[in-house]
């Protein structure tokens, strides 16, 4: 299972599928990760330097954390996309159709002056996460998003 969870500074991925469970993160922030909440992950109960230190010592590679650079990330369940939004400016998205119920992502691409900041991989996550919502199978032959959906 993928997730993604953000606050107005940050943004938290999580691989359950990656996940053995050893607790750092509920050690490190215990405002922030509780196994016993839904959602597990709330972000606001702790400043960003704590929850950053805590993904820090998470063991298994299923927490990392970026910036959010101020760019917005949606999911267009009708167009089939996801898209980043600077404002009301599209700076990127990820295409996918679907196919007797398969979800496939094809196309991931975003604008050259907002690379390097993490931003495609936020967009396939978005993908990831809607597609595990609607208990789809999800592939991509867009090599990008194979890549961050092997990892
Ligand atoms: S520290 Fe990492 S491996 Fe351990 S429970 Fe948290 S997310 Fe899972």
């Amino acid at each position: 299972m993928h997730r993604l969870y953000e606050n107005e500074d940050i943004v938290i991925f999580w691989n359950s599928d990656c996940c053995f469970h050893a607790k750092r993160c509920v050690t490190g922030s215990p405002n922030t990760f509780d196994i016993n909440r839904k959602p597990w992950i709330q972000l606001g109960n702790a400043d960003n330097k704590e929850v950053w230190q805590a993904i820090s010592q998470c063991p298994s590679g299923a927490l990392s954390c970026l910036y959010r650079h101020g760019i917005d990330i949606t999911i267009d369940l009708e167009g089939q996309k996801s898209l980043a939004l600077d404002g009301d400016k599209v700076i990127g998205e990820c295409d996918y159709d679907i196919d007797n119920g398969t979800w496939n992502i094809y196309h991931t691409e975003v604008s050259p002056d907002y690379k390097g900041k993490g931003i495609a991989k936020r967009l396939v996550y978005k993908v990831i996460e809607a597609s595990e919502r609607q208990k789809a199978k999800i592939e991509a032959s867009c090599s990008y998003a194979k890549k961050v959906i092997e990892e």
